[in-house]
């Protein structure tokens, strides 16, 4: 059973210009098995909200705190937070050149496990992970990230959120740069993950498209480095027709 729970949580973008404070208190509880969506327009913090969680070094978390099962994140190392069963899906993820997927994923999972995985298991469950998101078996032998179209990268952080089955996951906008395709497959892995039905998933988007696939439990509007307003998937439909403008207006009348 995993639960997220974050709780007024204050953090920094580190610039050469100083500390720029981003996050203005965050809270949300993640329970098991919930798909929480967070949906917020450009600018507002959502990948700055995923990067303090997962440790990123140019993010300071000021004050507030991050459990994932009880586990306060914000005192561990980014090793140690993906250790504690939490898994990110970056926006715009990194290239390692020279570090073949295959090598990636085996040196992701024997770390999370302590223990290397069996060569033949292992080679067929990436085998079956990569099919899954109809990327050929070759790819496997490539250059992590290093060349990857916008939607190839993307369904390898799916591949690896199947592969390495952590307990929570935040996945900063999975879904943009994804032809309808390659979002259906992208969709149907997230939905196989959360089907577990014990893990908890942060979706965050500033599209309703990717929510044609995967059910949210609920749905956050993000705006200023907060949530402002939550509700269920008609919140959703709301924003599409609406847009955020109303809740930027709101929040800065409130000051
Ligand atoms: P979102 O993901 O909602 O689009 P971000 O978290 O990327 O928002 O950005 C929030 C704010 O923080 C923006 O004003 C952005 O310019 C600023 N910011 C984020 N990262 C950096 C950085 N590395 N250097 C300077 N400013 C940054
Ligand atoms: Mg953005
Ligand atoms: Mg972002």
């Amino acid at each position: 059973m995993s639960t997220l729970v974050i709780t007024d949580l204050h953090a920094d973008v580190i610039t050469e210009e100083g500390d720029k404070p981003i996050l203005n208190g965050v809270n949300l509880t993640i329970n098991p098995g919930e798909i929480h969506a967070i949906m917020g327009p450009n600018g507002s913090g959502k990948s700055t909200m995923a990067y303090a969680i997962a440790g990123h070094p140019k993010y300071k978390i000021t004050s507030g705190s991050v459990k994932l099962d009880g586990v306060e994140l914000t005192d561990l190392t980014v090793d140690e937070r993906a250790r504690a069963g939490l898994f990110l899906a970056m926006q715009y993820p990194v290239e390692v050149p020279g570090v073949s997927v295959a090598n990636f994923l085996r040196t992701a999972k024997t770390a999370l496990a302590g223990q290397a995985p069996k060569v033949r298991h292992w080679v067929k469950d990436v085998e079956s992970a990569l099919g899954r998101m109809q990327l050929d078996k070759t790819f496997a032998g490539r250059s992590v990230n290093e060349g990857f179209s916008g939607g190839e990268k993307k369904r390898h952080e799916i591949a690896q959120l199947e592969l390495l089955n952590p307990k929570a996951a935040i996945l900063d906008e999975t879904d943009s740069g994804l032809d309808i395709d390659a979002l259906k497959v992208v969709s149907e892995g997230v939905n196989r993950y959360a089907g577990q039905g014990d893990r908890a998933v942060v979706l965050i988007t500033h599209y309703t498209r990717i929510l044609r696939y995967i059910e949210p439990t609920v749905v956050h509007v993000f705006v200023d480095g907060k949530v402002v307003e939550t509700g269920g998937r008609e919140l959703a439909d709301k924003l599409e027709a609406e847009g955020y403008e109303s809740y930027v207006r709101a929040n800065a009348a409130a000051g």
